[in-house]
């Protein structure tokens, strides 16, 4: 099997997509969110992913935590709405030390739950994707993990595990929306 490192921003958007890549590939999960504020947040999405990674048997990867670069990096547009300039940024740079750690650990795939997310969308993550992933010499899974009934598969499975399921996006900014 081929791996696969799984860019995972917390247990309700990636609970429905670990079974569906683990028949595939040899699958690692990444935990790369420096955009989550406050950090008990960060905290909080970051035990559910490792509950669910437990449960799986899934090696659970995280990245440094690093809010300030996070800040400085989205500084220009803090007072874009949810879904507006600030994502696109947020998304290029979670994914793009995904696909640095992809790479220089083997891994021959990057992929990421991030188009599972309400406001996020497959036009605008997958082509971030690709270009971090040519980057860095790996290939990038190009999925709309909303569609195919996976959207109601995570329904279930969020009531089913009694998963923690935030009610905003993740950075401050989202946060006070
Ligand atoms: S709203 Fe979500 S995707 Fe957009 S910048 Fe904030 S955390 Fe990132």
């Amino acid at each position: 099997m081929q791996k696969l490192l799984l860019h995972v921003c917390c247990g309700p958007c990636s609970v429905a997509i670990f079974e569906e890549l683990s028949q595939e590939f040899d699958v690692t999960v990444h935990f790369c969110n420096s955009n989550i504020h406050p950090e008990t947040e960060y905290d909080k999405r970051k035990q559910e992913v490792i509950k669910l990674c437990k449960e799986l048997n899934l090696e659970f990867i995280e990245e440094e935590y690093n809010p300030k670069e996070w800040f400085e990096k989205t500084e220009e547009y803090k007072d874009e709405p949810e879904g507006g300039k600030r994502c696109p940024v947020c998304f290029e740079m979670r994914l793009d030390k995904s696909a640095e750690y992809a790479s220089k650990n083997n891994f021959d795939w990057l992929a990421t739950s991030l188009t599972s997310g309400r406001n996020k969308y497959a036009e605008i993550i997958n082509p971030i994707g690709l270009q971090v992933a040519e980057k860095y010499g790996i290939k990038f899974f190009e999925e709309d993990w909303k569609k195919k009934g996976r959207q109601e598969k995570a329904t279930k499975l969020i009531d089913e595990k009694g998963i923690y399921r935030q009610d905003y996006c993740g950075c401050i900014y989202s946060l006070t929306e």
